[in-house]
């Protein structure tokens, strides 16, 4: 009896930590408090749950064991590799709903475990749907932003309708399990064709999508757990999975807006497609430049804004951004850091960046509300970024980007760009930033060219200027 009021205890305390985390890592400033919170959280729903009456702990050691052997060196991965390692994370919850499903079906079935209810069939079938698809979708996911499959997307005639087709059965066979749970080959039926479609549907999504994705399928997991959780009777597993569920679904949702994408374009949109050849035989020049002529602009303006994007991350090269910024404000420069919401590849991916190199949150600048400052602003620093700052998203009708807020780069007196290549990026198209007069491009890896700035401001550089 006092174990289980223990356990009761601990779930509340693990719920109401679970919330407290999320609202805290809405805030640089509270982030790491709410990481602790979950920390806390998750260790407080763990030993509620071993308090449970009647435990046999062998196979639980067990599991922990492997769990640690596998999230441990997943815990190492760099920051770049953060999205396809939650991707492994939400395929190892997904596989974890689908086979407590798939258990708890057969005790039941063999008539060793509990009744099975029309309720608690209904929720099996959904939690074996849901964890199935969320488990291959977030292996397929994982796979293509690792490329170690194919990241273009695969598309062919009918996909849709055969990917919904094979949904629509599963999802048949499950009502019809509910009326008659003893017919098991439904529920076999059931687990095949979610494992099945949760690799079709990741198929004709383009890589770079999949960070969007990924926060779906976040949200499929919660769902699956929260199932789980009236499955088996467990409070902290809805409670959780709840959360888990919304909060995917809302930063998918935020992420589409960002993007000016709805939800069936990144499903069903096979976004990432080459296109086909875009202003091809137009001349048009840009205007280069050396590490020399942007320290020469930076250190005569008066303020400066960065925006950070994707070709940062890859370089890893906010810590040169950092000594940009010291150079600069020793001068008595004003630099601020324009953030748009989806700059990188996952939510949050500049912030997080330019925290590990420990830039004052209060100079970091949301797009809204810096986008007014840049008609003043004399200097923008373009590292690495380039859809997020492309001007033919406010203009041009014909753009897979139309719509899509921007930082607005171009409207500042001048704009220093420093990317490797006139390639394009995430979105496969020009821009007309980097061909604009008051532009000049600075070619070379971001943290190369950075570094080449900083001795030029810091007149390590030793060269004859
Ligand atoms: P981007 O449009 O993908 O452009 C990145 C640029 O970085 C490339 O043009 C590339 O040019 C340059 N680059 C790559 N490696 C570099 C290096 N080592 N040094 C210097 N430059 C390098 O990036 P973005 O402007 O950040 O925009 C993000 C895009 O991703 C948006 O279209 C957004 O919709 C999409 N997206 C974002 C999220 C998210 O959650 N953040 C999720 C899904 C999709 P070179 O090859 O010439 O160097």
């Amino acid at each position: 009896m006092i174990a289980e009021h223990l356990t009761q205890a601990s779930y509340l305390a693990a719920a109401i930590l679970f919330i407290l985390s999320l609202r805290w890592l809405n805030h640089p400033s509270t982030a790491r408090r709410g990481v602790a919170a979950g920390v806390a959280g998750m260790a407080a729903a763990i030993v509620g749950t071993l308090l449970h009456p009647g435990l046999g702990y062998t196979w639980i050691v067990a599991a922990m064991v492997v769990g640690t052997v596998i999230g441990v060196p997943l815990s190492r991965v760099p920051l770049t590799a953060v999205p396809q390692r939650t991707a492994l994370s939400h395929a190892f919850g997904g596989l974890a709903a689908a086979l407590v499903g798939t258990a708890e079906y057969f005790l039941g079935v063999s008539g060793n475990g509990h009744e099975l209810t029309p309720f608690r069939t209904g929720a099996l079938s959904a939690e074996v749907i849901l964890g199935g698809l969320t488990f291959t979708g977030s292996l397929m996911a994982a796979g293509k932003l690792q490329e170690i499959i194919p990241t273009r997307p695969i598309t062919y005639k009918g996909q849709n309708i055969i990917n919904l087709g094979l949904l629509a059965i599963a999802v048949g066979s499950a009502i019809y399990l509910v009326a008659h749970p003893e017919q098991w080959f439904l529920f076999v039926i059931i687990l095949v064709l979610s494992l099945v479609f949760g690799v079709l549907l990741i198929i004709p999504i383009g890589g770079a999508d999949m960070p969007t994705v990924i926060s779906l399928l976040n949200s499929y997991a919660g769902l699956s757990a929260v199932a789980m959780g009236f499955v088996l009777d467990n409070k902290v597993l809805i409670i959780a999975g709840a959360l888990d569920g919304s909060s995917g679904l809302i930063l998918s949702i935020i992420m589409c807006k960002a993007m000016n994408r709805s939800f069936t374009n990144v499903l069903f949109g096979a976004f990432g497609q080459v296109q086909a050849g875009s202003a091809a035989g137009e001349a048009k020049t840009a205007k280069s430049g050396t590490a020399r002529d942007a320290a020469d602009l930076l250190e005569n303006a008066g303020s400066v804004v960065v925006v950070p994007g994707y070709g940062m991350a890859v370089a890893q090269a906010q810590h040169r951004v950092r000594e940009i910024y010291d150079q600069l404000t020793k001068r008595g420069v004003d630099v601020k850091f324009a953030i748009h919401p989806v700059a990188g590849r996952m939510p949050g991916h500049m912030n997080v960046l330019l925290a590990e190199a420990e830039l004052p949150y209060d100079a970091l600048v949301e797009m809204d509300d810096i986008n007014h400052d840049l008609p003043q602003t004399d200097v923008v620093l373009v590292v690495g970024a380039n859809d997020v700052v492309n001007p033919a998203a406010r203009h041009d009708k014909s753009s897979p980007i139309f719509g899509m807020p921007i930082i607005d780069a171009d409207k500042a007196k001048a704009c220093i760009a420093i990317k490797r290549s006139m390639n394009p990026g995430f979105a496969g198209i020009e821009n007309e930033l980097y061909y604009a007069d008051n532009t000049l491009m600075v070619f070379g890896d971001a943290k190369g060219v950075l570094g080449d700035v900083v001795k030029e401001l810091s007149g390590e550089s030793g060269g004859i200027h």
